[in-house]
């Protein structure tokens, strides 16, 4: 797509700081990160979100993010490392290309704020409900 900024990245009339690319995605530093070694992972290809991404592009950005966060935690010894992936506006997507996130958290950081919510039980009917509404769904 003409106007995408990770379309641009793809196609080198942008630049980025590249950890590592094959056939099929490119991986780079986010330019904004959370924490050190923030890294983003994207299809060559532009799909939107996981709503339209293709099964090949979608193997090969998780097959690249194990390998990726392998050389994260060699190179920065993280504590732990977040893998983050938003679909729609309403979930804060900004940049409309999928990407995934892979966000580590070193030592004498402060912990991920995605990564913490309370736990608290939840209406089993309620959860029963949706869950059949969803299973009855999938094709
Ligand atoms: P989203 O909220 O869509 O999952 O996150 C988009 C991410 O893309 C943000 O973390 C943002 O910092 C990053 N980003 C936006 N524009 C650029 C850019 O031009 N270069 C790089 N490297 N990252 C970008
Ligand atoms: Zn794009």
């Amino acid at each position: 797509m003409a106007e995408c900024i990770f379309c641009k990245i793809v196609r080198g009339e942008m630049p980025c700081f590249k950890m590592y690319e094959n056939e099929y995605v490119l991986a780079f530093a986010d330019i904004n990160p959370i924490s050190k070694g923030h890294t983003l992972i994207v299809p060559k290809k532009h799909f939107e979100s996981l709503w339209e991404i293709q099964d090949e592009d979608l193997s090969a950005i998780h097959l690249a993010s194990r390998k990726l966060a392998h050389a994260i935690r060699e190179s920065l010894k993280p504590l732990g490392l977040a893998a983050l992936q938003l679909n729609g506006k309403g979930a804060n997507q900004v940049v409309m290309h999928y990407h995934l996130h892979l966000i580590p958290r070193l030592g004498g950081s402060p912990s991920l704020p995605m990564t913490e919510w309370e736990f608290k039980p939840g209406n089993r009917d309620a959860i029963r409900e949706t869950a059949q509404k969803i299973a009855a769904a999938v094709k």
